[in-house]
């Protein structure tokens, strides 16, 4: 295979979607896997919908991912500039050639006599495509000033079949007399995408095309532009391969859209899943490591990466997929990664009521069912401030009960001097020996109304490290509400 050089070509209309981001990471693995070049171009021809800030977003977001690219924007590269407004003088030189050739022409309508014509086409019960009028009104139409003028390729008259040659799902045949003579250059001057794409890639020497399914039906179209220049010599007359991916469906197998939740990827980074993780995922949206492995980094599903392992079926977004690997991601991290990524969410809180050491302690003892980093939020909500709110549920089922007093006036007794606040295990110890005293109460009956007093809830960290973390002035502090709370309860209404 000759250099492998493969592009992203995004459009700046608005954060970069997690389609998107999927064809990039497709293309980055296998530029990977053949020692290629990954080439990010801009496609900002869409003046009314492209912004700045998407763009922005577009490369943070990519960046934040961990797909990094050869040749672009803001790295250059020797087929420069890489943004499509910079690049107009190119696609009209390509277009005076086109129509100097014969192999385009300008053509007049106007946008009502256009939909005239699909009309007219629909109510015959014929498929429309646009031919050329004939020379007459051609030229009546030229010289009426008030018309515009748009570019049209000529497409060749019996051209037949075009079998567009696809990596994922073989040969594709398109029928070539269903497609009409299409614009290429808009009455603005600016290049239609299927143009514009196609003098890039060509000039860019892209050789593999992998893209969305929904690219699919335009192929045709710029097969037919591909001959044109090969026939004037511009470019050579090889296609480059192409591979068209299944969508992405939502789980209720329709597109995916904002209805089913985030589809922007810097979303799913704020809500706190990891790019690594975000990437694992994405990485199986279509695809699969023949060895089976799901879990794995880029640089290995990179050694395995195969075109004819894409589904040509759509992938469908399953949440629980990116929850669970989110899940795993999380439980894999060095504490102090995960305690760097779980800061911003933690602003609420004074971190500084606890020494680096004592949070990272606390940050790995409640890590374990997190799905998302922003869930550290709540995990750890207890053991901030003096005190703790008691839910008037958790008050109820489990403080409210002659047991439980029992339990936390033994507690009160053993742990506010005869247990040294010393480490997680002499706390441990101490519940046990607390738990041997109590006998026959069973473990739960002692835990639950010691862990609900000291933390306003049932589940948590493991409850000798929260005791350990918390402290003895927090842990007495909280324990004395609470017993005061079961001898006055609060009156119901
Ligand atoms: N700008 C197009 C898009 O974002 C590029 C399509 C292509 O890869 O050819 O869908």
């Amino acid at each position: 295979m000759s250099e492998v050089r493969v592009r992203i070509a995004p459009s700046p209309t608005g954060n970069l979607h997690v389609g998107t981001a999927r064809t990039a990471l497709f293309n980055w693995l296998f530029a990977k896997r053949h020692g290629g070049t990954f080439i990010l171009r801009v496609e900002d021809t869409d003046l009314q919908r492209s912004e700045e800030r998407y763009t922005q977003n577009i490369f943070d977001s990519l960046r934040a991912l961990g797909i990094d690219w050869n040749e672009g924007p803001d790295v250059g590269g020797p087929f420069a500039p890489y943004t499509q407004m910079e690049r107009l003088s190119l696609y009209q030189e390509f277009a005076q050639k086109l129509l100097a050739a014969g192999e385009a022409y300008y053509s007049y309508e106007t946008e009502a006599e256009l939909e005239a014509q699909r009309d007219a086409a629909k109510a015959n019960g014929k498929p429309y495509a646009y031919r050329r009028p004939s020379a007459e009104v051609l030229a009546a139409q030229q010289a009426d000033a008030s018309r515009t003028k748009t570019l049209r390729l000529a497409v060749p008259e019996n051209r037949g079949n075009i079998i567009v040659k696809d990596a994922i799902r073989g040969d594709v045949s398109f029928d070539s007399s269903l497609i009409g003579d299409f614009v290429l250059m808009k009455s603005t001057g600016s290049p239609t995408y299927n143009f514009a794409v196609v003098v890039d890639d060509a000039l860019m020497k892209i050789t593999h095309i992998i893209r969305g399914e929904d690219h699919l039906s335009n192929t045709p179209r710029q097969a037919l532009l591909y001959e044109a220049f090969a026939r004037l010599g511009l470019t050579s007359a090889e296609l480059p391969v192409f591979a068209h991916v299944g969508m992405i469906l939502a789980p209720d197998r329709s597109k995916l859209s904002k209805r089913h939740g985030a589809t922007a990827v810097s979303d799913y980074i704020q809500q706190g899943y990891l790019p690594e993780a975000f990437c694992n995922f994405l990485s199986l949206l279509g695809w699969s490591p023949p060895d089976g492995e799901e879990i794995a980094s880029l640089t290995r599903f990179a050694e395995h990466f195969d075109l004819t392992r894409i589904a040509h079926s759509p992938a469908v977004f399953e949440m629980d997929k990116l929850n669970w690997l989110n899940k795993h991601y999380i439980r894999e991290l060095p504490i102090e990664d995960f305690a760097r990524l779980a800061q911003p969410y933690l602003q609420d809180y004074d971190l500084s009521e606890y020494s680096h050491e004592h949070l990272l302690l606390m940050l790995d003892a409640v890590r374990e069912p997190l799905t998302t980093l922003a869930d550290v939020k709540a995990a750890t909500s207890y053991f901030f401030g003096a005190g703790v709110t008691l839910d008037a549920q958790v008050v109820g089922e489990t403080l409210m009960s002659d047991e439980a007093s029992t339990v936390l006036g033994a507690f009160a007794l053993q742990f506010r001097e005869n247990v040294s606040f010393i480490s997680p295990q002499a706390l441990s110890d101490g519940l046990k020996e607390l738990i041997q005293s109590l006998k026959p109460l069973k473990a739960k009956a002692i835990l639950w109304p010691i862990r609900a007093a000291l933390t306003g809830r049932v589940h948590g960290a493991d409850l000798g490290k929260t005791l350990y973390l918390l402290g003895r002035e927090k842990v007495l502090l909280r324990l004395d509400s609470a017993l005061r709370l079961i001898a006055r309860p609060p009156v119901s209404s």
